[in-house]
């Protein structure tokens, strides 16, 4: 089976791992964190970044440091990975979720903009759910596919609205949006994973990145058990959610390689979108305001029988996948307020992702579009 997307080991990872072994720092302090924390927040455009043992934790603690808490609501795109939302969740908030837009299938400001003034009300201390009475705290725009979504035309509706933007960027080190970095195009934070199946993997964790020093040091201090003095002195509820130093070295050899990472991807998704153009598969969208770091590559599959055009494609050993079922059908968000999904809902079981790991040859590209043309 050609795979879907397998890290990419062949830097100076085992290296950095021997040297971490070496001088025997293997744990949450050491010199590998402070690097990736510094070659992170580069990449991003952001004056600070901390590293987290997942995007997951960068998100839930980068919510809490902007005071999300109990009973309060963050806005978010419908059509993510469900780490998005459980970070919400494990903030003791609730999800309100929206529809994207058919352009760049990530959250729609139209939309936002409808489900704000529809739903909620400004109050003198910030904006309430109507119907609920709970305070909404943030809005969480989703960089799907590495591709930026409409900044500008969120944060027109976040300023109206009062309303702090955190972006999960997971995906899209690499990315930007109208020629500036990811993590300087507007939002408050941004937060990135560093999980197997991203371009850049530290075998699995996060970064949160922002320009708010306030904001960075209340995420350290929350994600190393809020810990107040040299002795056991703690002054909040803490979590032990920081990156260690084996992990930050691998992601360290990994960020040599972001540039080449993403080419190939890059690549990959130039040579499956040229050589489906005639075929009535539709390519992903490529909407003008961003340059994609394209993590995922595939297409959105026009006909009914996409699990049997699936299933073909996988008997010929093209690991061909689904991508993320929206949140809104998820069991945990089935209740979640939420605007109309009229573009979600037809989008999403169609998409198909195809193999697209940085190391993938040439050859295994052209098995998988052989496959692909000859299964339709
Ligand atoms: C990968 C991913 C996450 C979760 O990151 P982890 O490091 O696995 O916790 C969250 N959101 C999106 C959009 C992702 O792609």
């Amino acid at each position: 089976m050609i795979p879907l997307a397998v890290p990419n080991i062949a830097g100076n990872e085992a290296a950095y791992l021997q040297d971490c072994v070496d001088s025997t720092f293997v744990s949450t302090v050491g010199p590998y964190v402070t690097k990736f924390e510094q070659e992170v927040a580069s990449a991003a455009g952001t004056k600070y970044a901390v590293a987290t043992s997942s995007g997951t934790t960068a998100l839930h603690m980068g919510l809490l440091a902007m005071g999300v808490g109990r009973d309060d609501v963050v806005i978010l795109p419908s059509m993510t990975f469900i780490a998005s939302a459980n970070a919400i969740s494990h903030c003791g908030a609730s999800p309100w979720l929206i529809d994207v837009d058919q352009w760049s299938w990530t959250l729609c400001p139209q939309v936002l903009l409808a489900e704000l003034s529809q739903k909620a009300e400004i109050r003198s201390n910030g904006v309430f759910l109507k119907a609920c009475g709970r305070q909404v705290k943030a809005i969480l725009p989703v960089f799907n596919l590495g591709m930026a979504a409409d900044m500008d035309a969120l944060r027109v509706v976040a300023e109206k609205w009062k309303l702090p933007l955190i972006v999960d960027a997971a995906a899209a080190l690499g990315a930007e949006y109208k020629g500036k970095k990811s993590g300087a195009c507007g939002a408050l934070a941004s937060m990135y994973s560093f999980n197997g199946n991203k371009t850049v993997t530290a075998g699995g964790g996060g970064i949160l990145a922002t320009d708010d020093e306030p904001l960075a040091n209340m995420v350290r201090h929350l994600s190393t058990t809020a810990r107040s003095g040299p002795d056991y002195d703690h002054d909040l509820v803490g979590y032990n959610h920081r990156m260690t130093n084996l992990q930050a070295a691998v992601g360290c050899a990994q960020m040599e390689q972001l540039a080449a990472f993403l080419q190939r991807k890059r690549q990959i998704r130039a040579f499956y979108d040229l050589a489906f153009a005639q075929t009535g598969l539709q390519a992903f969208p490529v909407p003008d305001w961003t340059h994609s770091a394209d993590w995922y590559s595939g297409f959105l599959y026009p006909y009914t029988d996409v699990e049997g055009f699936r299933a073909r494609l996988r008997e010929k050993g093209v690991d061909a996948r689904p991508f993320w079922k929206p949140v809104h059908l998820q069991k945990p968000y089935q209740n979640a307020v939420r605007s109309d999904m009229l573009v979600c809902d037809q989008l999403w079981d169609r998409i198909i992702t195809l193999p697209c790991s940085t190391n993938i040859t040439d050859s295994d590209l052209e098995q998988v579009v052989a496959v692909v043309l000859e299964a339709l």
